[in-house]
């Protein structure tokens, strides 16, 4: 009679960035990892945590080449997985925010492999977080939306994100993958109805020994430097204290300590 010893797929979230961020769960599954597979937004010091049996593997697309397909990882994970390897397919932030998991899910189950996903702190609440900003205020936002600011299929005009049936005044907007057309963007949510007093903030690499930011309104969006990739943009009229303060800082500094020129308003 043979056996077949099937290994196990962990999806797992890394966080930001910074390894203290990571869960403990996380942090132990990638000590006994037989395989990590990461993408390029997951940095060496966390990678460092994997065990000295781990083969560790970038599955990312490197230096603007195109990565790994999809079915390339899904193979990988179902192939070590069969081999009766621990696998983790370690992912920047939290798997299910933009991190191609139904996909990878969908996979796993056609194939009958056992899996687990392990939630990660998303960019958008750490940037938040890093900003000492709270993303909802009883007394005036009451939602939260995680939204990217890339459509998901190129060329495609039903795909444009609609910008329309998610701009509120009760509503903080978390735009992941926000591109550089500040200008383009301004008008989509000027056009949906926001005011543009709406304080908007930028932070790139949070929670990175990187970490950059700039702040503005969303009158003047266009005027946002275009900070190191990955950024996040943060708007909402939950951000007016914060916006405040870091107008506060910029006039009383003229260049912020990050270095980031951000035109006092
Ligand atoms: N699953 C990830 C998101 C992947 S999509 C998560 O939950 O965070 C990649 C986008 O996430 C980037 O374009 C950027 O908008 C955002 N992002 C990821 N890490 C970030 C960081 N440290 N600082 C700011 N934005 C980040």
């Amino acid at each position: 009679m043979s056996m077949t010893i099937t290994g196990k797929v962990y999806l797992v979230g890394a966080g930001p960035g910074d390894p203290e961020l990571l869960t403990v769960r996380a942090h132990n599954l990638l000590r006994r990892a037989d395989l990590v597979l990461h993408d390029d937004l997951n940095p060496p010091a966390i990678l460092a945590l994997a065990g000295p049996q781990a083969a560790v593997e970038n599955v990312g697309k490197r230096c603007g080449k195109k990565g790994v397909a999809q079915e390339q990882i899904n193979a990988r994970m179902i192939e070590a997985a069969r081999r009766g390897q621990e696998v983790v397919r370690l992912k920047s932030g939290d798997p299910g925010i933009f991190g191609r998991l139904a996909e990878e899910i969908d996979a796993l189950e056609a194939a009958a492999i056992p899996y687990e996903v392990v939630p990660g702190i998303t960019a958008g609440i750490a940037a938040a977080a890093a900003m000492s900003a709270s993303l909802t205020d009883r007394r005036k936002t009451s939602r939260v939306i995680l939204v990217s600011g890339h459509r998901a299929t190129k060329g495609e005009p039903h795909e444009k994100t609609n910008w329309k049936a998610l701009a509120a005044e009760d509503a903080t907007l978390v735009i992941y993958m926000p591109g550089n057309n500040f200008a383009g963007l301004r008008d989509e949510l000027l056009a949906a109805g926001l005011d543009t007093g709406t304080p908007a903030v930028l932070v790139s690499r949070a929670a990175t020994p990187q970490q950059q930011h700039g702040s503005t309104t969303l009158g003047a969006l266009d005027q946002l430097p275009t900070l190191e990739s990955p950024a996040i943009l943060l708007i909402g009229r939950s951000l007016a204290g914060v916006h405040q303060r870091l107008s506060a800082e910029i006039l009383a500094l003229a260049l912020d300590e990050t270095g980031a020129r951000v035109s006092p308003l």
